[in-house]
């Protein structure tokens, strides 16, 4: 099986963390302000049976200038010609106006789309319920998978789960 995935959310939900995770080199650029992923970064992940393309997608999120909703228009088509996409969040923050407005855009590509629940490490196993059900009464995910993506927990599942839309 082979295809290609976009990892969006909002800038520090650890999307190029879970890319470096994944790939098991620093192909992405990190750091804690938002936004330093300028390009689209494909990283492939290969094993015996299966191959994922993964696009680290920066542009998804409100548009603070015209540059902004360019970018974000590059980005909703990209969504449309992936297999699909993983929309990272992050529990410690939960759901606010920022993944709403992603969650907006999601409705208009028919993509599936796996809800990443990240920074599972940082909450009691307890909080992390609450956060699902705000998010599901938003939208129909395919999947909701929750992980560490800085400590790897829960990664290879996640890998599992994505490998069902290739
Ligand atoms: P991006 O903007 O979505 O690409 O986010 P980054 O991958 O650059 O991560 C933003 C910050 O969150 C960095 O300081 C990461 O070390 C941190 N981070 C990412 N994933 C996790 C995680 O699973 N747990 C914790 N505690 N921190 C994380
Ligand atoms: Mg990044």
């Amino acid at each position: 099986k082979s295809g290609f995935v976009a990892i969006i959310g909002r800038p520090n939900v650890g999307k190029s963390t879970l890319m470096n995770q994944v790939i098991g080199q620093k192909i992405a650029i990190m750091s804690d302000k938002p936004q330093t992923t300028r390009n689209k970064i494909h990283g492939v992940y290969t094993t015996n049976d299966s191959q994922i393309v993964f696009l680290d997608t920066p542009g998804i999120h409100k548009p603070q200038s015209k540059l902004g909703e360019h970018m974000m228009k590059i980005a909703e088509s990209s969504l449309s010609e992936v297999d699909a996409v993983l929309f990272l969040i992050d529990v410690v923050e939960g759901l606010g106006g920022g993944d709403r407005f992603i969650i907006e855009n999601l409705k208009k590509v028919k993509t599936p789309v796996i809800l990443v629940m990240n920074k599972i490490d940082q909450v009691q196993p307890e909080a992390i319920l609450p956060v699902i059900t705000a998010y599901k009464d938003l939208y129909n995910f395919a999947e909701i998978v929750p992980i560490s993506a800085i400590k790897g927990n829960n990664v290879n599942t996640l890998l599992e789960q994505v490998t069902k839309y290739l």
